[in-house]
């Protein structure tokens, strides 16, 4: 055999063989002697404390008494055949039960032995047993009770079990594997940061990881682990964002000029909120360092992102640059284009919408003009990445709702100049903090966190379905003061079939409480083609209709002012983000906006925390830091092109602090040493060289 190392595979260790090795690569993707070392345990049993029979009941985890067996029998018959052991120590008596392995268990275990006892218990009419526990014969001569004060469980399956893989079985490989790989294991982090922070080191760390001594000891591994894993995460992306800085010049934005001071000073309807002037100051200052600009802009709905992107716009053409939007769907494109041609009014710069239904002929002249310069900003879908959209000079690209494109569609506008276009990217759906230095740590962030004056809290509550008509009687009321109301329903993939039903069956009650002529509703959903959708909201837009239903595809970015009520039924269906874009749809205008948020009376314990969030609170902040801990990141939209998902042991929900501390040394670490050339560095040198080719640099540049 070739010589030992962490790459070798996992059939060469001790114990695993041919069979063995084939179920753990199929089962949980160990393939070689650093994966099963990297495979965590996912909790520990502490096994220190030893519980009284009286103190037991159902819904304790697993856990241990000392207790003494008084009698055994066998009951039952066929199916039903079981061995009952009795156990009672000072406080009670207990059962443990076995339906297999009975004829061990019966020839090992007697009356009158002292036992350990582990496991779950169960509560039936008031007495408690645990079924298949583990036995001990306790013996307190010997040093230690059990193997270990904190057991680790790791997590197994049905499979591995059936082939004596399970927690206990993963336990002695990794057993075989520490004894030999202690001198495999090599650090990966520089002696002076584990100093600094007080680290273990890797090996420690491993060791203790799987084999812990105590709880200080795992609580140590466990720290140093997550430092490392976040550590490595925000290496990565802010190397990235050095090189990117180092490699790429950017279009400068030398001036303020004409179109954006006349704008400012005489078509702007309002007064900018002081959160938009200082995002307006960040973007100016980046565009102008002759380097190029990647800014995500993040800023709760409504809180006025559209016109900080038109004035980013403004200064691109003022420096003789073009500039885009590409939004998610058409009709954001849509609104975007009105909302802008309404802010600049006519003749007074060049703006165009480029869609998928884009006419042939329009297309042809919308390209003519890109290429020639008369062109100064154009809005459309990702119909601008397709190759014939080719500008004369972009020296801007805006992307709204970032989670919706992917890094390669990025990349792709950056490719249409020679010199890369500023980047703006506008998120609605804030991020926690944690989530936004992970997913766009290689980002500079721009939040806008004040809403513009004179806005009203919208106002949440809580229906159940047997208070529908209140519902209905405040629908009436409202529009009796002449507001409009959205009313909208879940369409899931996976129960589309139903989901249209209760669409259905929803518009007819709606239709049959809100008659003709009196009343006008619009429909709106995913089935529709984009034209009738598009009719349907200029309708409503026009206030031609009083009523919008709709499936969620009004959930991004759409603006009515006029709107005052949003209705959401089956609301416990929907995500905690998904409810706070979708109440973002009113609250537009200067009246008192509502949410109503419409549940059945069933409710499971997150989906009533959901819904109480929501109607406590109006902050995407706070509400996206609750949708995480709900979650996890896994589950938050955006995070599934990120490395935020190979996180083994860090949880961006709770190791805020720890992630805060890493970005900061990396920060300072790239400050003393930018190309990572000092030889206390050489292991993060050595991170790219040797085990991390993949920044995939090439590939856009
Ligand atoms: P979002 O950030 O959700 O994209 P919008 O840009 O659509 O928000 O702005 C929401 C509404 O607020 C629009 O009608 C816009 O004209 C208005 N608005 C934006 N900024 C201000 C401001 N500073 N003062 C008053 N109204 C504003
Ligand atoms: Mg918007």
């Amino acid at each position: 055999m070739a010589e030992i190392s962490l790459i070798t595979p996992i059939e060469y260790l001790k114990g695993v063989g041919q069979h063995k090795a084939e179920l753990l690569k199929k089962e949980l993707s160990v393939f070689s002697f650093q994966d099963l070392l990297l495979y965590y345990p996912f909790r520990y049993i502490d096994r220190t404390r030893f519980y009284k029979i009286r103190e037991l009941n159902g819904s304790l985890p697993l856990i241990q008494i000392i207790g003494r067996v008084v009698s055994k029998e066998i009951v039952g018959e066929k199916q039903a055949r079981r061995l009952v052991i009795q156990v009672k120590d000072d406080t009670g008596i207990m059962e443990l039960v076995w339906f297999r392995g009975l004829k061990w268990i019966d020839r090992t275990l007697h009356p009158g032995l002292a036992v350990i006892v582990f496991g779950k218990p169960t509560e039936f009419n008031g007495r408690i047993s645990i079924s298949h526990p583990e036995v001990e014969i306790y013996n307190p001569a010997a040093k230690k009770i059990g193997n270990l004060s904190l057991q680790p469980v790791y997590n197994s399956t049905e499979k591995l079990k059936q082939n004596q893989l399970d927690s206990k079985g993963i336990q002695r490989l990794l057993e075989n594997l520490t004894e030999l790989s202690s001198s495999l294991i090599r650090e990966t982090m520089p002696g002076y940061i584990l100093e600094k922070y007080h680290l273990v080191t890797r090996l420690e760390a491993l060791q203790a990881v799987h084999f812990p001594a105590d709880q200080a000891a795992l609580d140590a591994a466990i720290r140093r682990l997550k430092f490392e894993e976040l550590f490595f995460i925000q290496l990565k992306l802010l190397r990235n964002k050095l090189l990117r800085t180092e490699k790429f010049k950017g279009c400068v934005f030398e001036r303020v000029g004409e179109k954006f001071n006349e704008f400012y000073s005489s078509k702007l309807p309002f007064d900018l909120t002081n959160a938009q002037k200082r995002v307006l100051k960040e973007i100016r200052m980046d565009t102008q360092r002759g380097v190029q600009m990647n800014r995500l802009l993040q800023g709760d709905v409504g809180s006025g992102k559209t016109v900080v992107a038109l004035m980013t716009m403004l200064l691109a053409v003022d420096n003789g640059y073009q500039a885009c939007i590409m939004a998610p769907t058409e009709i954001l494109a849509r609104q975007h284009y009105l909302s802008i041609q309404q802010l600049v009014g006519p003749a007074f710069i060049q703006v165009e919408i480029l869609t998928g239904s884009t006419k042939k002929k329009d297309r042809k002249r919308i390209h003519e003009a890109l290429l020639d310069g008369s062109l100064h900003i154009l809005i459309g879908t990702h119909a601008l990445l397709e190759d014939p959209v080719q500008f004369q000079n972009l020296g801007l690209a805006i992307i709204d709702e970032q989670h919706r494109f992917g890094v390669e569609q990025r990349a792709k506008l950056w490719r249409k100049n020679s010199i890369p276009p500023h980047m703006l990217v506008m998120t609605a759906t804030p991020i926690p903090r944690t989530l936004a230095m992970t997913l766009y740590g290689d980002l500079d962030v721009s939040v806008i966190d004040e809403l513009p004056a004179g806005r009203k809290p919208i106002k949440t509550i809580h229906l159940y379905e047997n208070q529908r008509l209140r519902m209905f009687g405040f629908m009436r009321q409202e529009i009796a003061k002449g507001r409009q109301v959205y009313v909208v329903y879940p369409l899931i993939k996976e129960s589309e079939k139903l989901d249209l039903l209760h669409l259905e069956a929803g518009i007819e009650a709606i239709s049959r409480a809100f008659p003709l002529p009196e009343f006008r509703i619009s429909i709106v959903h995913g089935q529709m083609s984009a034209a009738d959708k598009e009719f349907e909201m200029q309708r409503f837009v026009k206030h031609e209709t009083q009523i919008m239903v709709a499936t969620t595809v009004i959930e991004v970015g759409v603006n009515v002012p006029n709107a005052s009520v949003m209705i959401i039924e089956n609301s416990e269906r929907f995500g905690l983000s998904q409810l706070h874009q979708l109440r973002g749809r009113v609250g537009r205008g200067a009246e008192q906006s509502y949410c109503i948020l419409m549940s059945t009376n069933k409710l499971s314990a997150d989906g009533k925390i959901r819904l109480e969030t929501m109607v406590r609170t109006n902050d995407g902040f706070e509400i996206s830091e609750t949708d995480l801990k709900l979650r996890g990141p896994g589950n938050i939209e955006g995070t599934q092109q990120s490395g935020v998902l190979d996180l083994k042991l860090a949880d961006l929900a709770q190791d805020q602090h720890i992630l805060q501390v890493a970005r900061n040394e990396v920060i300072a670490v790239f400050e003393a040493d930018p190309a990572l050339e000092k030889d206390e560095n050489q292991l993060l040198r050595e991170y790219f060289n040797v085990r991390q080719p993949g920044i995939h640099w090439n590939k856009i540049s």
